[in-house]
């Protein structure tokens, strides 16, 4: 007892006294800093610097305060934007064919263009006064996602204006001369842009792009002006062989000093009129045969004048910064809502085939084996309009939050793979046959598109996520850098001094609540709401403590070293990112006013994401490289093992029960695979026969009855048997009648498409 006591005043003195503190504690902890913290590199700062902390920064406290996660606004279609749904989307779904657009025409059909020109697709970014459309993000990605339910060339094509490119940069950064100039034009479709960083030596390390502009004097427009000589070599652009204008990233230099002392000036964007001399654009590439537009463009000592960069000269050397502040933004809207759309698509059609389709004289749907990949796809469905709902949200409150959009980005178009290879897997043959009745085959090629562009996925999962996540949304970890980055040493000590009492602290609390956790199932964690979503929000609160802990850790055994520890990084950012995931399907859960008929999915998507986060701590704290803090964490974290455990069999049931039958849940869930009236495809053959076969099911359960008690002889439903159930007089004449006219719908929808020649 004595013992405990001399060591706890042992404790406060060492820690409550300043100067004992600063000089034993302190001060080599912040030399040991000033040594394995490498100097942010500009690149790096730039990114850091980008976007805003937001949910993310919750998720990572340890302790998030779920009061304001309720508290955030719900985003709202605006009049206009629900009457372009109603009106412009309709009309062009109807006319859209992918089928006709992929195999055979490998474009878009010309009125299919005018169409979007004429009515402004192409201009949800751009402010009114250009003659833009300017919706809001929860605007553009429901658009988008409606018309990739029907189209992924026709989504992407529509996409890419309205995402990075020559209209964002310009209502960002453009001059307004450059303004006037151009955003009338695009928005109403007259100009069409492309953009191009990628080239052949520069990938996802964009910021080694090759393509040059070097300052130099020139003639334009009959006149000795100061401008740029060009060089550049660029594939992979989307909309280039078409387009009207290329917006270019390039290294810009100046070795004759026409500028001033700056020769490396940096990455620059420019505006340049695909006719202008010596711009070579027009090649295509075949992206997995989707028909988009993508190519390349090249040119070789193309002269420009300055005002061409966007921005006008001010913004020399500028680029980088401004394309990751607007990738910050947008690689939260326009792909994630291509992975929701198809979502939506997999569930709406896939819970209808499994009512259409049977084998071994039951409907699909009611093997186990198929139902725990319908659970999944409904499951993981729900996750994604939350989290979309969720991002564009954040997006619309003007918020930047780089972290959360590369999370959204990653995981969502990662959940859309594995939705679509699960509703492949469950259509069988159905799947695979390409045709006009077929509605998956186009979007199970299309899913690498989404993985590899606005930053490949395995970069933006290992690189991103966590890597950006650990600096920008931890309390203390930037501000300590900064401090151990300042010149007066003696200040800096003061500064960090302070902020590493407050940091310890920080991490002591973590520590507790984590075990406290681990040992009680956090249930002495409060949540804001009570009854069955409640136990929800208190594993979640345990699992930021875990996050909040193992990062500090992290940090503390590999400091700068961490950035290559990509495996425990990545696993460490999958925390956050399941965090961010459960987080938003509560909050959907709540907006959408606690409706009870979602709550297995609810339950299924967030027991699933605690599971997820769950192991990629196991695994963390498994291949930490320090084993004595790998053995702490284990013993703060899981002290009697991993008990989170994938949904139950019996929540996947309910699940598939919840989407198998016609009502309100499925039709929330499959929102965005919208049904105009008058549109005649595979998507509207399979949910017709479905409808109607529900709709007979009692029929149904009387022939099933007739041969059992024998009055029918024992087979397949067929036109044959109900024809001889009418003679049994186990059925009426009308009774036939409707259960023909149904059986004949879902003949067609699992018939699917053959050809004399390909
Ligand atoms: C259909 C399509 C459309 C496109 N449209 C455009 C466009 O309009 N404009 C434009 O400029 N570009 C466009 N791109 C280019 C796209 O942004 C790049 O393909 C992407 O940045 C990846 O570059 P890369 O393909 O060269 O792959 P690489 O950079 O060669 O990457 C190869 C692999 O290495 C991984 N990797 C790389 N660095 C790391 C790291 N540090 N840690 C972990 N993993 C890493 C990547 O994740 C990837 O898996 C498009 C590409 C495609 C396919």
């Amino acid at each position: 007892m004595t013992l405990l006591i001399l060591i706890i005043i042992a404790v406060l003195v060492v820690f409550g006294v300043t100067d004992i503190r600063r000089q034993f504690i302190s001060k080599p902890i912040f030399g040991f800093f000033r040594k394995v913290l490498p100097p942010l590199s500009q690149t790096e700062r730039e990114a850091m610097e980008a976007g805003t902390v937001w949910w993310d920064g919750e998720l990572f406290s340890g302790r998030p305060d779920w009061q304001q996660l309720h508290s955030m606004p719900m985003g709202e279609l605006s009049g206009e934007e629900r009457a372009f749904l109603d009106n412009q989307v309709d009309t062009l779904l109807l006319m859209l064919d992918d089928h006709h657009v992929v195999q055979e025409q490998k474009d878009l059909p010309q009125p299919v263009w005018d169409y979007l020109k004429q009515e402004r697709f192409f201009s949800m970014i751009i402010p009114k006064t250009y003659g833009g459309l300017d919706f809001s993000a929860l605007g553009a990605s429901t658009i988008v996602a409606r018309i990739a339910s029907r189209s992924l060339t026709a989504a992407i094509t529509v996409m890419v204006p309205n995402s990075l490119g020559p209209g964002e940069l310009l209502a960002h950064y453009g001059t307004e001369e450059q303004k006037q100039r151009w955003l009338p034009g695009l928005a109403d479709g007259t100009e069409v842009p492309c953009f191009a960083l990628t080239g052949p030596e520069a990938g996802s390390d964009a910021g080694a792009i090759p393509d040059s502009g070097v300052v130099c004097m020139g003639e334009h427009d009959g006149k000795e002006v100061l401008g740029l000589r060009l060089n550049w070599d660029k594939r992979y652009i989307t909309l280039a062989p078409v387009a009207t204008v290329l917006g270019l990233a390039f290294k810009m230099r100046d070795p004759d000093g026409l500028l001033g002392d700056t020769k490396e000036i940096g990455i620059t964007c420019a505006l340049i009129p695909a006719s202008h001399p010596g711009v070579e654009l027009g090649n295509r590439h075949n992206p997995l045969n989707m028909a988009f537009m993508n190519g390349t463009t090249r040119g070789e000592d193309v002269f420009i004048p300055m005002e061409w960069i966007i921005g006008g000269p001010d913004y020399a050397g500028r680029g980088w910064r401004m394309l990751v502040e607007c990738l910050s933004a947008g690689r939260g809207i326009s792909l994630p809502a291509l992975a929701t759309a198809a979502g939506h698509v997999a569930t709406r059609t896939t819970s209808a085939y499994c009512g259409v389709r049977q084998q071994f004289g039951v409907n699909i749907g009611q093997f186990e084996g198929v139902q725990e990949a319908m659970a999944r796809i409904a499951g993981n469905t729900y996750l994604l309009e939350a989290a979309r709902k969720m991002t564009v949200g954040a997006i619309d409150m003007n918020q930047k939050p780089s972290v959360v959009t590369a999370i959204a980005k990653y995981h969502m178009t990662e959940l859309g793979r594995s939705i679509v290879n699960d509703a492949m897997d469950i259509h069988g043959g159905k799947g695979i046959q390409l045709g006009p009745k077929n509605y998956l085959g186009n979007m199970y090629l299309a899913q690498p598109v989404s993985i590899t562009v606005e930053g490949a996925n395995i970069l933006t999962r290992n690189l991103m996520i966590f890597g950006q996540g650990a600096t920008r949304c931890h309390p203390y970890v930037l501000s300590e850098m900064e401090a151990v980055a300042m010149e007066d040493k003696d200040q800096a000590l003061k500064v960090f001094d302070g902020l590493l009492l407050s940091h310890m602290l920080y991490g002591a609390r973590n520590g507790l609540n984590s075990l406290v956790g681990a040992l009680t199932g956090a249930r002495l964690n409060s949540a804001p709401v009570a009854g069955e979503t409640a136990r929800h929000y208190r594993n979640l609160s345990r699992l930021s403590a875990n996050l909040a802990l193992m990062s500090d850790l992290a940090m503390a055994a590999l400091g700068g070293g961490l950035k290559q520890k990509e495996m425990i990084s990545a696993r460490l950012g999958d925390v956050l990112s399941q965090l961010y995931l459960a987080s938003a399907a509560l909050r959907h859960f709540e907006s959408e006013g606690r409706q009870h008929g979602d709550l297995p999915l609810l339950h299924y998507s967030v027991e699933k994401c605690c599971y997820e986060a769950a192991k990629a701590m196991e695994e963390v704290i498994r291949n930490f490289p320090n084993r004595p803090l790998g053995w702490l964490a284990k013993a703060l974290i899981f002290p009697i093992g991993n008990h989170f455990h994938m949904p139950s069999d019996d929540t996947a049931k309910a699940v598939c029960e919840a989407v198998s039958k016609p009502g309100v849940v499925r039709e929330r869930i499959t929102h965005l695979c919208h049904m105009p009236e008058g549109l005649e495809d595979g998507i509207s053959e399979v949910e017709k026969a479905f409808l109607a076969l529900h709709e007979q099911a009692p029929l149904m359960k009387t022939l099933k009855q007739a041969m059992r008690s024998g009055a029918l002889p024992k087979q397949a439903i067929s036109p044959a048997l109900i024809a001889k159930a009418v003679e049994a007089e186990v059925l009426t004449e009308s009774q036939s009648e409707s259960l023909l006219s149904a059986w004949t719908l879902r003949t067609a929808a699992i018939h699917v498409d053959e050809f004399a020649t390909l």
